[in-house]
Parts: structure tokens; sequence; C-alpha cells
């Protein structure tokens, strides 16, 4: 197979010489979509970081063909929502349209910084990135739920559970993940949107208070919520408020440092569902570490679409969309992939350092085939009848899945 790589420097001089195009080629290191005799310099407008973050998009390896949806998105150019309590921006449908079954928000609060008291009708995971904040929610019985959290916890807050998230002392960044790709996070069931639009009397009615209970609201009082400022709370037990019909039993919070990791020959994962998160009926979750040159094997899920985030180091992906499709994305921290039931796929790590990233599923479980485990546990002349491999591939092939690979 042809090399495809970055073609730099003098050897991109030459390549263009090679190509015809000496006369118009450019004495600088930018990657090209030239491959020999195939391809040409790019003579137009151009935006290079952004071609030497995707070298697989400018130039697929020859084992691609035809034409997949778009299967990469970043949280770096989504749209942020600006407040003076922190940000936060989101990845729906609308920006990136395969992604029909799950959306993902990226949200930052400063130091006792408020998400609002809300709800809304999609189930919410999250992964703490970093910092610390408080949560809490209240169920249909009554039941309530109070809890700290910290870097590499999960949290799950049913539909329709109303919820809220306070940073502490650290301030906090957090992914939150939404079993429905059309979920807005910016268009929530929110408590001052609530107030601000009940006619007074029936707020003073509704809570048992004459109206001019409420007269210090301001007019425009949900336009300065959301995220908001606010002091630090205390201690936890200081947030703990008592319930007739007592605490929510299913935890809310899964550590992911209780979490023993699966280790794989080439890294390690930790897989998060219902079986072990009873809470998170709807949304599965595999935290995936490729070590330098390791891979994820070339899999895929029987049971849902993966929606990927990644949150350190590089990596590739090829998804296999059968009838002969096959196309090769490239991913950083931050951003956002998609792969579609069941289409198979590895994702490599490309870099030099740990490459982390999550496989999330709108499913209760975690499931996965892996293709060598498939081979190895068919019959070998079955196997041998559809590709002429030789006694090593045979002997190689592994019973157990590997799920992480190295060679
Ligand atoms: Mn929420
Ligand atoms: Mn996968």
């Amino acid at each position: 197979m042809r090399r495809r790589e970055f073609i730099a420097g003098s050897a991109a001089a030459a390549a263009a010489a090679a190509a015809g195009a000496a006369a118009i080629s450019r004495a600088d290191d930018a990657p090209q979509p030239l491959d020999g005799d195939e391809g040409g310099t790019i003579l137009g407008p151009r935006n290079e970081p952004l071609e030497r973050e995707n070298p697989d998009r400018l130039l697929p390896p020859t084992t691609d063909a035809g034409y997949l949806p778009n299967l990469k998105f970043s949280f770096d150019i989504a749209h942020t929502r600006v407040s003076n309590g922190g940000w936060a921006r989101q990845v729906t449908v609308d920006d990136f349209p395969i992604a029909k079954t799950i959306s993902g928000v990226d949200m930052r609060l400063k130091p006792g910084a408020i998400r609002e008291l809300h709800w809304h009708d999609a189930a919410e995971w999250s992964l703490m990135l970093a910092g610390n904040a408080r949560i809490t929610a209240m169920d249909f019985a009554g039941r309530n739920f109070v809890a700290d959290v910290g870097k590499d916890d999960l949290w799950l807050f049913p539909a329709g559970v109303p919820h809220s998230i306070q940073a502490l002392d650290e301030g906090c960044e957090f992914l939150l993940v939404f079993d429905d790709g059309a979920f807005s996070e910016f268009g929530t069931f929110l408590l001052t949107d609530w107030i601000a639009h009940t006619p007074r009397s029936i707020l003073a009615k509704n809570f048992g208070v004459p109206e001019s209970a409420f007269d210090r609201i301001p007019a425009d009082i949900e336009s300065k919520r959301y995220i908001f400022p606010a002091e630090v709370p205390g201690s936890l037990r200081s947030s703990e408020v008592h319930s007739p019909a007592g605490t929510i039993k299913e935890s809310y919070v899964h550590r992911l440092s209780d979490t023993k990791p699966i280790d794989a020959p080439g890294g390690r994962v930790r897989i998060v569902d219902s079986s072990n998160f009873p809470a998170a009926k709807t949304i599965a979750a595999a935290i995936v570490e490729v070590d330098p040159g390791g891979m994820r094997e070339l899999h895929w899920h029987p049971n849902a679409d993966e929606w990927q985030y990644y949150v350190s180091g590089k990596a590739r992906m090829t998804v296999f969309g059968a009838e002969g499709t096959a196309n090769t994305f490239d991913y950083q921290a931050g951003d956002v992939g998609y792969v579609p039931f069941p289409m198979g796929h590895y994702v490599e790590n490309t870099g030099t350092a740990p490459l982390r990233f999550l496989e999330m599923f709108r499913a209760p479980r975690f499931e996965d085939v892996s293709l060598n485990q498939w081979l190895a546990l068919s019959p070998v002349d079955l196997v041998r009848a559809h590709v002429p491999v030789d006694r090593r591939f045979i002997s190689a092939l592994s019973k157990r899945k590997q799920i992480v690979v190295r060679y």
C-alpha cells in the first residue's frame, strides 16, 4: 500500500515536481492532498492548522472509499453561552446532524457559581473534567439527594428529575451527555423562568403567602440566572435537608476511581452502565485509555450508535459503513466523534501521549463485538475460505476480547 502521510518540505517539492506542478509548488511545509501521481497541491485558500489536525481528511488512506456523513465535530467550534458565573457550549443534532441519539454539553462554573435549579425531558449523564461541585436532586416521591463530586466522578439525573449543580471552592468544568441528540441545554425548564411566567396571584395562592412576598423579584429575573455567581456553599452537611420520604436510594453518583479497570494489552477500559451504576438506565459508557502505540481494536456495537468525546491525546478512526464504504477521521481533545449503529471501527492512538476518550451509548448496557474474537471462535476452515491467511494469523487470533491492542 502507498504511504499516505504528510509530504513535507523538500519531499513536497520533489513530489510536486514529479506531479508536473513544480512551477506552482510552494516551498513550505504545508500538507498537500498529493500522493505520487495522484492529487495535487492546493493553490487556493486554505486553513492549514485545520488541515494539519485532519490529515486523513486531506489525504485519506487508500483503503477509504465512498462517502459517509461527517463523523467529527468539536466543542471548540460550538457556540458558547457566556454568563458572569461561567459558560456552556453544546453539540446537538443541529450542529452535528448524524448524532441523533446523544447530545453533549461542556460547562464551566466559577467557584460558587450555580447552574440553576431545573429539569428537562432527557436523562443527563455527567463526567467531572476538573474541579469540584455539589449536586442536588429530588424525585417524584419527595426523596432528595445531595452529594459532592470531583474530578473523574460521574453522576446521572433521570429525565424529569429536578436538579442543580453548584461549583465548590475550586470551580469546575464538566461534560454532560443527554440521551437525545435533539436535546438543547439552552431549552431546559428553569425555576426562575416559571416564576417569571406565572401570575403573582397564582404564586401567592400556590405558596400560601401574600403577593407582596414576591415584590422583590425583578420582572426579568429569568434572564439573570441559568448560570450565575453565588457564594461557595459550606459543608455537605449544611446542604442536607431532611425529607420525611427519605433520600434517593439509587445513588445518582458513581466514582470512577471505584471502578476497577479491565486491563488490556494496549491500555485499559472502565465500563459504567446499568450493571454497576443502576441509575444509568438509558446511558452506557466506556472510558477508554489507549497507551501510545495502542489501538482500540476493530469492533462494532450490536445495540446502539456510539457518541464519542475525546478527553486527551490524538486519535484516528476509520468507520466501515458496508457497501464498500469507509471513511477516516482524526480527533483531538475536545472533539466529538460518532459511529452509526452497527458500523465497524477502530480507534488508533496517533500521538505520543496516552489517549483517553469516552464511548457513550443510548442503551442500558455496554455491548461490543470484537472482530478478532469472532474469527477466533469460528471454524478455522471457514475463516480461511474467506481470506487467504497463513498459520501465523490463525494462531494469533484471540478467543478473549482484547479491547485495546498493542503490536
Ligand atoms: Mn440538567
Ligand atoms: Mn466503539
